[in-house]
């Protein structure tokens, strides 16, 4: 069996699916990454910070033995976190993709390394569109709401995308894709509690959308209905409510509970350095370490809502 095949079956006993692209695209994949800019689709100014900062094409530059990217769709489950307070329990949620950063790459990590180095080949970590290169490679499908939908996971999944230097043999790259049920189908459009989702196009108004905006520092702006706050990070409004993701819903999980004093603790914005040590290692092993600053603004309004 080969390299890639190996590495194909694998992921198999995870449930996840891969594809295999040339490097040779990188150019026509930069310019269609820009594309939603050049046509004014997206707000630029947010485009480029948030997204643009992070993404990198220089890959050849970086690593010149590199010929493909292999990018990896894995199941990931939305999930439950329990807060005490005042000896009421309350369950918020998490939409998938945030938790399991750190299981789902270790895990990678550990197959590329069986099956890639110990064959003499190299991985190289990249920071490129993974949704694009997902749909491009025909993994996924876009939805209206612009998330990649894979066959067999929806929209709940994590991608995980890095180059090697075995060369390309399974070449897959298509035209962007889209499902065909969004032709006739509103129900993102219609749950999506701040109005970013347009109604016949697959580019959000990113600046309206709450994953994003939980996601940054400060106040929320006025503009928001406080009763459109739905999980501790990020939004699961359009993907709840998609057709698409019917089958592919699984109940949510517990993964944490946080005591009284922990809760407390989270809410009143403790500095992270100061919680204690073993809350500290709960925070980070569900990777919101990152996100720990903006937990206490963004459950309070969670509270507020389940009281009301
Ligand atoms: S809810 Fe409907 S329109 Fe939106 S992504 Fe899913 S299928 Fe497409
Ligand atoms: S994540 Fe939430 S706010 Fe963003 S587009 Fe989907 S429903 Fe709207």
């Amino acid at each position: 069996m080969d390299i890639y095949s190996q590495f194909q079956s694998k992921l198999m006993h995870y449930k996840a699916q891969c594809r295999m692209v040339s490097l040779k695209h990188i150019q026509e994949l930069e310019t269609e990454f820009n594309k939603p800019i050049k046509d004014s689709f997206v707000n630029k100014q947010l485009y480029e910070s948030y997204i643009h900062g992070y993404i990198n094409f220089s890959v050849k530059e970086k690593y010149p033995s590199a010929l493909s990217l292999i990018i990896v769709a894995t199941p990931s489950p939305q999930i439950d976190l329990k807060f005490q307070i005042e000896s009421k329990d309350f369950i918020f949620k998490i939409p998938p993709m945030y938790t399991d950063r750190v299981e789902v790459t270790g895990r990678i990590k550990k197959i590329t390394s069986d099956i890639f180095n110990n064959n003499g080949y190299n991985t190289f970590p990249v920071v490129l569109p993974k949704k694009l290169i997902a749909v491009k490679s025909g993994l996924a499908k876009y939805g209206k709401n612009n998330l990649a939908y894979v066959e067999g996971m929806g929209s709940y999944h994590r991608l995980t995308l890095f180059a090697t230097d075995l060369p390309c043999n399974n070449d897959s790259w298509l035209k962007v894709q889209t499902l065909d049920r969004c032709e006739k189908c509103f129900a993102c459009q219609k749950s999506c509690p701040t109005s970013a989702i347009n109604r016949n196009e697959f580019v959000i108004k990113a600046e309206r959308c709450l994953a994003y905006l939980n996601e940054q520092s400060g106040t929320f702006p006025d503009w928001i209905n406080p009763k459109a706050h739905n999980c501790i990070i990020g939004c699961i409004k359009c993907q709840d409510s998609c057709p698409e993701n019917k089958s592919n819903i699984s109940a949510s999980r517990l993964k944490e509970k946080f005591s009284e004093s922990e809760t407390q603790m989270i809410l009143k914005n403790t500095p992270f350095e100061n919680l204690p040590d073993n809350l500290q290692m709960r925070i980070d092993d569900l990777c919101l370490k990152y996100y720990y600053k903006h937990l206490s603004r963004n459950i309070i309004p969670l509270i507020e809502n389940y009281m009301n």
